[in-house]
């Protein structure tokens, strides 16, 4: 018997942020986080349990090979068995949208690391590098980022749900990414285009 895991939704969409905007994509967003940030928006503890072969069927009924294992947090909860079982014959790249608190397990392709501990407590870093650093932006000192290795950096400005806020942290993210170029713009895209 193969282990289960709880699932909060799997949803086949384009992916709307960061590196790979705009890849068709298989979401598979696991339930629970550790964390507690204020801007969340995912009711991550509800959830229905799958089995390995229940999840690699979901990724078998779509065409597309990218996978985007999120939440919640991802790490806490994918196992080696399970991104095997989805890699096999090499059939998929994974990704996985993490907040770095937890070791990633084997077999993951592409991390995306949003840390959040200038959001919420406990939030300390447990990796150091990832492909993608993709910082959730409300205009705050960028200093501790500096040390994590990453081959992509993208500031996303932060959905406060306040119109005006909103339009104030879009100018200063602008504004930063012209002044450090190091960093590029992310955007929600799929909140723009009103999809999943
Ligand atoms: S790390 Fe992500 S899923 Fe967890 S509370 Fe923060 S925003 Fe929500």
């Amino acid at each position: 018997m193969t282990s289960s895991f709880k699932i909060n939704e799997i949803f086949y969409s384009l992916q709307g942020e960061g590196f790979f905007t705009g890849t068709p994509s298989l979401f598979i967003r696991f339930s629970g986080c550790n964390l507690h940030c204020p801007f969340c928006d995912t009711q991550h503890n509800e959830g229905t349990f799958m089995t390995v072969e229940e999840i690699v069927r979901a990724a078998d009924s779509v065409p597309a090979s990218h996978v985007v294992l999120t939440g919640g947090e991802p790490s806490l909860f994918v196992t080696e068995e399970l991104t095997r079982a989805l890699k096999a014959g090499g059939k998929r790249f994974l990704a996985m949208e993490t907040n770095g608190t937890h070791a990633i397990a084997p077999g993951v392709d592409w991390i995306t690391l949003s840390p959040k501990f200038e959001f919420t407590e406990n939030a300390q870093l447990a990796i150091q590098s990832c492909d993608e650093l993709k910082v959730v932006y409300t205009g705050q000192d960028l200093t501790p980022y500096e040390n994590i290795q990453a081959t992509h950096r993208f500031l996303q400005p932060c959905d406060t749900g306040d119109a005006t806020r909103n339009r104030e942290i879009i100018e200063r993210t602008v504004q930063t990414c012209l002044d450090n170029p190091q960093w590029r713009l992310s955007l929600q895209t799929h909140k723009v285009l009103q999809i999943r």
